[in-house]
């Protein structure tokens, strides 16, 4: 009975511990600064590594309407899919989900005197943009993207 009890108590704990690595979390890519600099243009250096945000409507995924997926500029990590695009009028693009809540991470961005919910990729870190609650069904919110953090796709996401 006690022998059962202890095996029983060792099969959970290896559960507890096994957890966060059943496939839900993403393995994350890290580089240096001077190897991001390397593989990024300048412009996307600054969205995607110095939280810079692109001039509304000058993005080329902002008025971009093919049947595919964004994935991450800097990792290549899927991220929208063009399901999930909609014309929200800012001139950034504009998704209501990402392709998985896995894919992206939130922070609380405090900067230019507002509070914004930051976007990321969840794989190398990279800014992306920030997600609104004011979005369309289903979900009601509004992720709004720098189209210089995207790469687009025809492929689905895996
Ligand atoms: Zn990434």
């Amino acid at each position: 009975m006690h022998y059962r009890t202890t095996i029983r108590s060792l099969l959970i704990l290896a559960l507890i511990l096994m957890w966060p690595m059943g496939g839900q979390s993403m393995e994350k890519i890290i580089k240096t600064d001077a190897q991001w600099r390397e593989i990024l243009s300048p412009e996307q250096y600054k969205v995607l590594r110095q939280k810079g945000t692109e001039p509304a409507f000058s993005g080329e995924y902002n008025d971009h309407h093919h049947n595919g997926t964004y994935v991450c500029a800097g990792c290549d990590n899927p991220l929208f899919s063009s399901d999930a695009k909609f014309d929200s009028g800012t001139g950034w693009p504009s998704f209501f989900q990402p392709v998985g809540e896995t894919h992206i991470a939130t922070h609380e961005d405090r900067s230019w005197f507002m509070v914004r919910t930051e976007v990321l990729c969840a794989v190398c870190d990279g800014h992306l943009g920030h997600v609104f609650p004011d979005g369309p069904a289903p979900t009601g919110l509004r992720y709004c993207i720098n189209s210089l953090a995207l790469r687009f796709t025809t492929q689905a996401p895996e």
